[in-house]
């Protein structure tokens, strides 16, 4: 199959453009962010303006309608800035907008997609609970029919979003004795009664989102508000998750290129023995590995968004990149502090909240472990 990496000029131009805003706009701001744990609803909003949060809702709805590569590029850029607003904007444009666009019926995206799209209302996805994780057919949240509307009982965990977002994508169990075909996959919007929001976890890092828990106490909505089929939450979810690990991916390569960056920047600077440091063989190696793990994670990403923009199954390879590119990102900012020696360990430097950051890309949206299983059900057939 012939994959083409060059971008065209419209995509080279969307980039140059996120690469300033994200330059003069997110990244002076990043480091205070961290240390307030602030989520910054106004630089949201801009990035709202500039249509990063509607980029995969079609464009009849107001959306940007661009296709995964445009998509990886955006997130690379904003991440490399700040990864806290790169899961922001990955959870709302990936997890939420694009499985509405995909399985709503016309009248609920009528209904939810303008907000998203022009990036006043930002998007969830509601599937891990306090016992269910990366087995997540074993849900306990339920959902039944009554009258004209759906009521939701449960609590959801580790929700990206919950807080400031307005639309939700949940999965519950409409008829527990099926097993994984009982699921359903539901839009719940926060103005909906018995939707309520816990407390904001206090995290390692990525301390510029927002993550709580969700409550489903009675939650009513309308039945209209079923996406897909009765019974087909788990694969809506599935094929939400195949198609969002590009982000992840796309995230953990910004945040590695930044790593790199400071890491090169601190070994020009940083003199030991009479010269800088980057003059020592030993560190020369690290920066060598890290740019050639660098450019295989992007174009792993990049060959994986070029699979899915063909429309075939991009499955296992989202998932060989988010793997990939997660762990890649993850030694990329060891090295990195390693480099920066006892400075990499003050929070005075950059690249010790990227080391924080970074730990959670081998974790959501599907662990290291659940990734590898995927990769090896598509190569055994089972
Ligand atoms: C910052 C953050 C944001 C998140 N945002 C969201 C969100 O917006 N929405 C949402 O629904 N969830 C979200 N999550 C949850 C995230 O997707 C889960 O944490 C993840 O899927 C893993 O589930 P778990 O934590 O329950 O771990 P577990 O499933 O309990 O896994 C624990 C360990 O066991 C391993 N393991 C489990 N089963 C197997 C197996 N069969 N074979 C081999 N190893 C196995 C796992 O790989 C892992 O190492 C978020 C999490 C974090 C930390």
């Amino acid at each position: 199959m012939a994959v083409e990496f060059g971008l065209t000029e419209e995509q080279e131009l969307l980039r140059a453009e996120i690469r300033r805003f994200a330059e003069e706009r997110i990244l002076p701001g990043t480091a205070g962010r961290d240390r307030r744990h602030e989520f910054p609803a106004d630089l949201v909003a801009e990035m709202g303006e500039l249509g990063l949060l509607g980029m995969l809702i079609a464009e009849r709805h107001g959306g940007g309608g661009v296709e995964p590569l445009t998509y990886c590029l955006a997130v690379e850029e904003v991440s490399r800035a700040c990864p806290s607003l790169g899961v922001t904007m990955s959870v709302t444009n990936s997890v939420c907008g694009w499985p509405i666009d995909r399985f709503a019926s016309e009248e609920l995206k009528r209904r939810v997609l303008p907000g998203m799209a022009s990036g006043q209302v930002l998007g969830g996805f509601c599937v891990t609970e306090p016992g269910s994780g990366s087995d997540a057919a074993s849900m306990r949240a339920t959902a039944r029919r009554d009258g004209d509307s759906w009521v939701l009982e449960g609590e959801k965990a580790w929700i990206t979003n919950a807080g400031p977002g307005g639309v939700f994508v949940a999965f519950a169990k409409t008829d527990p004795a099926a097993g994984k075909r009982g699921i359903s996959a539901f839009v719940v919007t926060a103005d909906a009664p018995g939707f309520r929001v816990g407390a904001p976890e206090e995290k390692l890092g990525l301390r510029a989102s927002r993550t709580a828990n969700v409550y489903f106490d009675g939650c009513r909505i309308p039945a209209g508000n079923l996406l897909g089929e009765e019974g087909q939450g788990l694969k809506i979810a599935l094929a939400t998750l195949d198609h969002s690990r590009l982000g992840i991916a796309a995230q953990s390569v910004g945040i590695h290129r930044r790593a790199l960056e400071l890491a090169t920047a601190y070994a020009r600077e940083r003199v030991q023995f009479g010269v800088p440091i980057a003059e020592h063989q030993a560190i020369r190696f690290k920066l060598a590995t890290m740019a050639t793990e660098l450019e295989a994670a992007r174009a792993l990403t990049w060959y994986a968004a070029s699979v899915s923009e063909q429309r075939r199954d991009a499955g296992r390879f989202a998932a060989e990149a988010k793997a990939y590119a997660s762990e890649a990102a993850n030694r990329a900012c060891w090295e990195a502090l390693q480099i920066h020696g006892g400075n990499g360990f003050s929070e005075e430097y950059e690249v010790a909240r990227l080391y924080r950051d970074v730990r959670v890309t081998t974790i959501y949206e599907g662990t290291s472990e659940m990734q590898r299983l995927v990769i090896a059900r598509h190569l055994l057939g089972t």
